[in-house]
């Protein structure tokens, strides 16, 4: 058992590099939310530990390889509304008007869609993210 959870580790390390590599190699800047605590809001199914662990790992080889091959690495503030901001505005989504994993209930979106009920703009939830990072930059 524990050699198997040993080799599970040393494949996910293994890919963890291997992805952090060639995000370093095609990228002069790179921004990352820093989930320290809010990541664990984002997927209750994860084991809590594994998630917060391999987010630690990834954070660390990120810092070392960006300042190794001079791109320049952006911690995004874990407090910014990346998910409920609108790109096109700069709407800030506020209690029931806020989207969650599966949408929003109140408006019928499903979980891939973002809606500024305040421009009226319609825009894919991770693009609309991106974007605000983007601007946060
Ligand atoms: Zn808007």
């Amino acid at each position: 058992m524990k050699r198997c959870y040993q080799k599970i580790t040393r494949i996910q390390m293994d890919i963890l590099y291997k992805f952090i590599a060639q995000l370093v190699t095609v990228n002069d800047v790179i921004a990352i939310e820093d989930l320290n605590n809010t990541c664990m809001k984002m997927n209750r199914h994860m084991s809590k530990s594994l998630h917060r662990a391999m987010f630690g790992k990834f954070k660390k080889i990120m810092q070392y390889k960006c300042e190794w091959c001079g791109v320049k690495l952006v911690l995004v503030d874990r407090f910014y509304p990346s998910t409920q901001r609108c790109s096109c505005c700069g709407n800030i989504k506020k209690g029931t008007d806020k989207i969650g994993l599966s949408g929003n209930a109140k408006h019928h979106t499903k979980h891939h869609e973002y809606h500024c009920y305040k421009c009226g703009v319609k825009l894919n939830r991770d693009e609309n993210a991106v974007e605000n990072l983007i601007q946060y930059i």
